[in-house]
């Protein structure tokens, strides 16, 4: 399995409880190495940039409001098949969906307030990346 990298955002629901540290360390445990990492204000017109994707869904208004409500931690993750292994360990989106173990059963509030972001694909993830990071930025 290739290693490659995905982009992931600790969301303010959990940058509010103080919860970075214990975020990452189930990204490390779960195979994951940080190689950025950036603690940023968004801008409204960056989270509406960022999730442009969801402008036509009914929760877009809120959910920006909700990312830019707080802190995010913004980091670029690389592992074996770092997608999915980050995808695996996030949990459903909604957390009373979510596995036990998972970040999002473990920490999330809400189905909107659910702690972190993973890229849904290789794609989207140099995007994501590419959205927030210079390459400079990164040192794997
Ligand atoms: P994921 O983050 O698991 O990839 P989506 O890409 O479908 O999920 O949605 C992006 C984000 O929008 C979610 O992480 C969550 O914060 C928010 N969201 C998704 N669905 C809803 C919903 N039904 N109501 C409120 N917020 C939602
Ligand atoms: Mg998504």
């Amino acid at each position: 399995m290739a290693v490659t990298r995905t982009f992931s955002i600790i969301k303010p629901d959990a940058t509010r409880r103080n919860l970075t540290g214990a975020v990452t360390k189930m990204l490390e445990e779960a195979g994951l190495r940080v190689v950025a990492s950036k603690r940023i204000q968004m801008t409204k017109e960056q989270a509406e940039g960022f999730y442009a994707v969801h402008k036509e869904r009914p929760f877009f208004g809120e959910l920006v409001d909700f990312m830019i409500s707080g802190p995010v931690v913004v980091q670029v993750l690389e592992g074996e098949d770092a997608v999915k292994r980050n995808r695996d360990v996030m949990g459903a989106t909604n957390p009373a969906d979510a596995d036990d173990g998972t970040i999002r059963k473990t920490y999330a509030e809400s189905i909107e307030a659910n702690s972190v972001h993973g890229s849904d694909s290789d794609e989207n993830a140099k995007i994501e990346i590419d959205y927030f990071f210079d390459e400079k930025e990164i040192v794997g």
